[in-house]
């Protein structure tokens, strides 16, 4: 059997002492979904189901900030974001903003399978998700005791001082965002991305995990990437599908290709960024410009790891 391979990310940004309270919680998560998506990558399974498993598992755990446990925005609303693309097909699915919905990668993934659209957001979303008879949750089965008291203390802040508060909210966000990027048996890619969005974020704001080409993107000519971080700074330079043309176009190596977007696209920028990338040969790449970036990864070689810092 040819070589296959999973990468998960549970996130990059800045270090708390909720990360570190619940470092074994974190890692058990991450090799969780490894196993999930793993699970069908071994049986011959498609990489869109394995990295589907894979951000399912994340979304359920509600240590990460994506589906349950996802963080709220200034409403105190989870307002989720998801995409999903397969590097064989060239098919993409992505949803915003959507509400209630418990596991928002599959309803990218049927957005993809299902509607011969890529994009849907907000109620049409939400209905959507009622006519495929996708799992719906109240709202309070996606709000943790952590993400509210995350929420309180940001808008304590800000009503005290807006423009300070602001000013933080874009230099040192808490994010968690989690995806997943595989290589199957049969060569070909995927990736998947899902996120609760960052910390007290404005009502209606769209970050990068759900746009094709910047949060998550897929080509079997080239690789499979799924980023976090602060998705402005990936939305201004375009992160997934530049480093796939950067593959592209001037026939470099996913390594290399990292390495200079890194260099010549993303030095200087304040922001963190982290990403999680894997190459039609089945080489895992992990970047992170930030303090930490939960990670793991387990191959058909039989290499496991999960990592934060
Ligand atoms: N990139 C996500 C966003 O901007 C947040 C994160 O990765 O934590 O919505």
């Amino acid at each position: 059997m040819k070589r296959f391979a999973l990468a998960v990310h549970g996130g990059a940004g800045p270090d708390s002492n909720h990360i570190k309270e619940n470092m074994d919680g974190y890692k058990q998560g991450l090799e969780d979904a490894l196993n999930a998506g793993y699970a069908i990558l071994e049986k011959g399974g498609s990489a869109v189901d394995a990295v589907e498993a894979a951000v399912n598992s994340m979304e359920n755990n509600p240590l990460f900030n994506a589906g349950r446990g996802g963080a709220l925005n200034e409403k105190a609303e989870s307002q989720m974001c998801a995409s999903i693309a397969d590097g064989k097909r060239h098919k993409f699915g992505a949803v915003a903003i959507v509400k209630n919905v418990k596991n928002p990668v599959s309803l990218a993934k049927a957005v993809m399978e299902k509607t011969g659209h890529i994009y849907l957001g907000g109620p049409g979303a939400l209905s959507f998700a009622q006519e495929i008879k996708a799992p719906l949750e109240p709202d309070a089965y996606f709000i943790t005791e952590h993400q509210y008291e995350s929420y309180a203390e940001a808008h304590e802040k800000k009503s005290k001082n807006p423009q300070q508060a602001a000013k933080e909210q874009v230099e040192s966000r808490m994010h968690g965002t989690v995806g997943a990027v595989a290589l199957d048996s049969h060569g070909n890619l995927a990736a998947a991305t899902s996120t609760g969005g960052t910390e007290h974020e404005k009502e209606g704001r769209i970050g990068d995990s759900s746009m094709v080409g910047v949060g998550t993107y897929a080509n079997n000519d080239t690789c499979a990437i799924s980023t976090t971080g602060d998705g402005e700074y990936a939305i201004k330079h375009t992160a997934a599908f530049h480093i796939s043309a950067i593959m592209e176009y001037k026939g470099l190596s996913l390594p290399d290709a990292i390495q200079f977007f890194m260099d010549e696209k993303f030095k200087g920028e304040k922001g963190d960024i982290g990403l999680i990338a894997i190459d039609r040969h089945g080489q895992v790449s992990f970047r992170f410009k930030a303090d930490r970036m939960h990670r793991g990864c387990r191959t058909s070689a039989g290499e496991m790891m999960v990592e934060i810092y």
